[in-house]
């Protein structure tokens, strides 16, 4: 087969490789139904994450089960499954906790590469959510997003405490900002203010459900905020970038009480001790735990109650995957889905 590799800045190839096969017993194999490029795959691929060497790409998937170790017995060759991008048992004190991205056998699907169309998913009892019944083509796009960019976005609007009747802010309008609009107005939340200042994601994220758009950003989006609240902030914010700016901006977005959820990979952030002190704010996030609301998010999907698919604005055959990096490095696309 082919697959995804990032050799340096910009530099994404599509290259022979053997396929996966099953190394330990509780693999499976899939093959891919679909995939997509990240928002944080952006980070090396700008080269702000050097590597030394080329990377395997890509950790967001969902596929037909081809083959299992002898040891899997929750899912079987010929399903249709989804899984998160951490590998986990789901058994572990961690696990059971709800932190399955920070199992104590967590294993990084990126490492894998799932632009790829094979994917070796280790762990497969405790990693891999199966459907009953092979989705129609329809839905793909929204189980696709259940992997890593939805759940991303639910588990921020569930760690920033968002409640029916509350106030949400998001900052970040990629599209972990966007699903997390989405995963507020499920959750109930009566005002939800995107902070975004490009047309095309304003107007998904009104279609998600956000109530208000403020362009401004950094100090004057706070005032922005403050102003549209009493002068107290939200009672819930969504960190979806993982800067500085943008965590300043969430944290003095949030009124005192209230829940910062962050999910940008944070690169080179510090917070302010004696601010953090003052501000009486919560903070909760990280990396997001995927497998605890898979069950639940792909049910809603199949249900038809919600349709996180729409973030993927371009579509394009895997093997053109350097154009989707391209395209959303420029802010061409939003977010590229890839059918092998
Ligand atoms: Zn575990």
């Amino acid at each position: 087969m082919k697959r995804t590799m990032l050799y340096g800045p910009r530099d994404v190839r599509f290259e022979e490789h053997p396929d996966p096969t099953i190394v330990e017993p509780t693999d499976a194999i899939i093959r891919m139904v679909a995939t997509c490029v990240c928002g944080s795959d952006l980070w090396p691929y700008r080269g702000v994450d050097v590597a030394d060497q080329p990377i395997p790409m890509g950790h967001e998937y969902c596929g037909i089960v081809e083959e299992v170790g002898r040891d899997v017995k929750n899912v079987r060759p010929g399903q249709f499954v989804v899984g998160s991008f951490f590998a986990s048992d789901n058994t572990c004190p961690i696990c059971q906790d709800g932190y399955q991205s920070r199992c104590v056998d967590a294993r990084p699907i990126g490492v894998e590469g799932a632009q790829a169309p094979y994917l070796r998913v280790p762990l497969a009892d405790g990693t891999l959510v199966a459907t009953r019944e092979v989705p129609s083509d329809d839905l793909i796009p929204s189980l696709l997003a259940t992997s890593d960019v939805l759940g991303t976005g639910w588990f921020a609007a569930d760690a920033a405490n968002i409640k029916p009747g509350k106030t949400v802010a998001v900052v970040g309008d990629g599209a972990v900002g966007l699903l997390g609009v989405l995963s507020a107005k499920h959750m109930g939340a009566e005002r939800i203010i995107m902070m975004s200042r490009h047309e095309d994601r304003q107007r998904l994220a009104l279609a998600f459900g956000a109530t208000d758009i403020v362009t401004e950003r950094g100090d004057e989006g706070v005032a922005r905020i403050k102003d549209m609240t009493d002068g107290l902030g939200a009672h819930s914010v969504i960190e979806a970038v993982g800067t500085q700016e943008s965590m300043m901006q969430a944290i003095r977005s949030t009124r005192p009480g209230g829940h910062v959820g962050y999910v940008g990979v944070s690169h080179d952030v510090a917070l302010p001790g004696l601010e953090l002190f003052f501000s009486g704010v919560h903070l909760h996030g990280g990396p997001a735990p995927v497998r605890r609301y898979l069950p639940n998010l792909i049910n809603l999907v199949l249900g038809g109650k919600i349709n996180p698919g729409l973030v993927f604005d371009q579509t394009l055959p895997l093997e053109q995957v350097a154009e989707g990096y391209q395209a959303m490095d420029e802010r061409r696309a939003i977010k590229t889905l890839l059918r092998p």
